[in-house]
């Protein structure tokens, strides 16, 4: 348990320029003097620095941004372009702006779900444009001209949610924004950026990769806050058996539905957040289901909250948790993201959330004015979960992590240089503002006769859009859409990349607490056809995985033992799915898929051993593919740990003989085309990775393995072989060839 005490706010005086109508709609709407951090950030902005302001959940960072962007609107003096990465977070802010009742403000979001004349109006009229880096890439940069009059003016780029950006995703971000920065020069502006982003370690830096330029930090809170409690706990063992015989503990969505179920019994107005789509569905279905009986009334105020539900669909959800209608929620960590849904009395938060910057997100959501809060962070049966729990310093004695993102990865940049071209044609001088990798990249583009080159720079010479070329959110192709059989009602859609695993033929499907079974998964539409069912189990898909070494880029050498990091090709296949029995995750029998293979060249950390280390720890020939195989799993799931990344954003291969290392080799990959940053963070840092790795599975109270240590929910063989004893071993020693522990 951790105690955060209250803290009193710093209130500072309204900056002079501010605009009167604003500050009297402020002043109105309760806020009578900003925080110092508000202030601070706004006067930066307005005098032509970009900022970035790194601050607690609910501290009011959306002022520091609003202050200067709207006074710029109701002065005629510039206009802004608003940029969420979701579109909820801009219909939330729009709503907010449009609260202020400012005459002469004219705000409109431009995103996917606006309508065609409301898109015509937005270009002509608005000064405040609330969008995202979605729509920038395929809608806003490619019609810049048609955005002139917006450009000309174009005096504030908001990046609000930026520790969002990371990964592969971030590293598209970045790219985009360099691009808005290139057209707004076009037309003779240089807009300042203002960025906000939850508490990470090191926002300068990370501001810096993403907008390719210095930004000044805030980073003294100045906001008060109620005081905060943070409980770690465990879920008991239960009687049941998973895997090889393995015991299970009871899971972390059906602890959190029990408890959620008694804290909204007792009116406690609760927010779970759980990690994925299937168990914020479960999580709601099971606290409903508890309280059916007992108090059906209360059961009708819980609901569940995630992406992948119809627009309308969410903001009705959005509204009824602000006016108090739903006591309870449990929500994927699209709520995470800024939506305005302060005065909760208790957080739960269901399984490690990935990063301490999430954590922090979440847990402060929990906390009226004056009112003390609880927030709960809840294990889940798996490596970095337990050695979480086991470690609390390892929870609340740690900063936040830094973003990791890398804008100059070629697979990122080659898409986006190519949009460039097409937008403006390139110049050397605009190429250099793209990073060092850009002139390479921009030859290969030429040489497969997509761009041009000409005296006067790069030309987009190909047919198609270039922006198609580029895939922001990694999702692999377009979403597959789910309809249900006979209605054809579109139930929401899942990501391509994603759609093997979550609705193959078989697959469970759930979706606002109704269970669905898929009928069939139709690949050339991106359809998958389900059915209403009620099976009492849940499907898990099974993969096989095969890796070659394309290049080592870097490489240490130690006795016995080499650290590689560099390039791979990965090829893996679906091939069968296991149904676990609700709640206790009891295996039930497993069903074989035909599912064509995808292929992926992606970024990967590898270690190689040789037989004498084998022999050092006391592992014989027949027990190391089963120590191996452990030791993969497990430092799987710690990657987290160094990377901000979750266990499913990478992948990993064992084997006692790789083809091209010709020795036993454990692989831990990234799981985005052209990688993500992860695994080369894992081999940055890899003397913290593999120790932790080793004491989270030797600090596990299980006698050979279990879904806290060893096992892999997604594992492609069964979680067989797992030697828990031999992967210490293992682990031990290369620990102490490399860093002498
Ligand atoms: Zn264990
Ligand atoms: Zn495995």
């Amino acid at each position: 348990m951790e105690h955060r005490d209250a803290r009193p706010g710093l209130a500072s005086p309204w900056p002079t320029w501010i605009d009167a109508n604003l500050r009297s709609a402020l002043e109105a709407g309760g806020i009578t003097t900003p925080w110092t951090h508000q202030t601070t950030a706004a006067e930066l902005a307005w005098s032509g620095q970009s900022v970035v302001v790194s601050s607690g959940t609910a501290s009011g960072k959306s002022l520091c941004y609003l202050l200067p962007a709207l006074t710029a609107a109701a002065s005629g003096t510039g206009t802004t372009f608003y940029l969420a990465p979701t579109k909820a977070l801009a219909a939330d802010q729009l709503r907010s702006i449009g609260e202020l009742g400012l005459e002469n403000v004219r705000a409109a979001t431009y995103d996917g779900d606006t309508p065609m004349e409301e898109r015509d109006w937005a270009r002509r009229h608005a000064d405040v444009v609330l969008t995202n880096p979605d729509m920038l890439h395929h809608g806003l940069l490619p019609s810049h001209a048609r955005w002139a009059s917006t450009m000309r003016k174009l005096r504030f780029v908001v990046v609000d949610e930026c520790h969002h950006y990371r990964g592969v995703f971030g590293s598209h971000v970045a790219q985009v924004l360099r691009r808005l920065r290139r057209v707004a020069r076009h037309y003779g502006a240089e807009p300042v950026f203002i960025l906000a982003s939850a508490t990470v370690s090191d926002p300068g830096s990370t501001a810096l990769r993403l907008i390719g330029a210095p930004a000044i930090e805030v980073i003294e809170d100045g906001s008060p806050r109620g005081a905060l409690d943070v409980a770690l706990w465990e879920p008991p063992l239960t009687e049941l058996n998973g895997e090889n015989g393995a015991p299970v503990r009871r899971a972390a969505t059906a602890e959190a539905a029990t408890i959620l179920a008694d804290l909204v019994a007792e009116g406690v107005r609760t927010v779970a957040f759980v990690r994925s789509r299937r168990g914020a569905e479960s999580v709601s279905l099971g606290a409903r289901r508890a309280l059916d009986e007992a108090a059906p009334e209360l059961a009708d105020r819980i609901a569940a909250y995630r992406a992948g539900y119809l627009a309308e669909d969410r903001r009705a959800l959005e509204r009824a948790l602000h006016d108090g209608d739903l006591l309870g929620l449990a929500s994927t960590n699209a709520l995470e993201l800024g939506v305005d849904v302060s005065g909760l009395d208790a957080v739960l938060i269901a399984g490690w959330p990935g990063t301490h910057a999430s954590l922090w997100q979440q847990a402060g959501r929990a906390g009226r004015a004056g009112r003390d809060a609880l927030a709960v962070l809840i294990a889940r049966d798996d490596p970095l979960d337990t050695y979480l729990i086991h470690h609390p310093a390892a929870v609340f004695g740690r900063p936040v992590e830094a973003a990791v993102l890398d804008p100059d990865n070629p697979h990122v940049l080659r898409p986006h240089l190519a949009a460039a071209a097409a937008e403006i044609p390139l110049t050397d001088a605009d190429a250099a503002g793209f990073g060092p990798a850009a002139t390479g990249v921009l030859e290969e583009l030429v040489a497969e006769g997509l761009l041009r080159r000409r005296a006067n720079g790069w030309y987009w010479t190909a047919r198609e859009r270039a922006t198609d070329l580029a895939d922001l959110r990694g999702t692999g192709g377009p979403p597959v859409r789910i309809c249900e059989v006979g209605t054809g009602r579109l139930l929401g859609t899942v990501d391509a990349a994603a759609s093997h695993a979550a609705v193959h033929p078989g697959a469970v499907y759930l979706h606002q607490g109704a269970t669905y079974l898929v009928r069939q998964l139709d690949l050339e539409a991106s359809v998958a056809l389900v059915e209403a069912g009620n099976p009492d189990w849940t499907t898990h898909a099974r993969d096989i995985t095969d890796i070659s070494v394309v290049r080592s880029l870097r490489r240490q050498q130690f006795d016995g033992v080499e650290l590689h990091y560099g390039s791979v090709d990965v090829t893996s296949r679906i091939v069968s799915f296991l149904r676990r029995r609700v709640g206790s995750g009891e295996v039930l029998g497993e069903e074989p898929l035909d599912l064509p293979p995808r292929e992926l060249r992606t970024q990967a950390m590898w270690w190689v051993i040789d037989d004498e280390l084998l022999d050092a720890a006391a592992i014989e020939p027949r027990d190391l593919p089963g120590a191996a195989h452990a030791a993969e799993h497990a430092s799987i799931g710690l990657l987290p740990l160094v990377a901000t990344c979750d266990r499913w954003d990478i992948g990993g291969v064992s084997t006692p003989m790789h083809p091209d290392t010709s020795a036993p080799t454990v692989f831990v990959y990234d799981g985005h085309a052209g990688g993500a940053g992860f695994a080369e963070r894992g081999y940055e840092r890899a003397q913290e990775w593999l120790t932790a790795t080793r004491d989270a599975i030797s600090s596990c109270e299980c006698a050979t393995g279990c879904p806290s240590c060893v096992q892999s929910p997604k594992c492609g063989n069964g979680n067989e072989p797992l030697d828990k004893a031999g992967a210490v071993r293992l682990l031990s020693e290369v620990a102490a060839r490399c860093w002498g522990r």
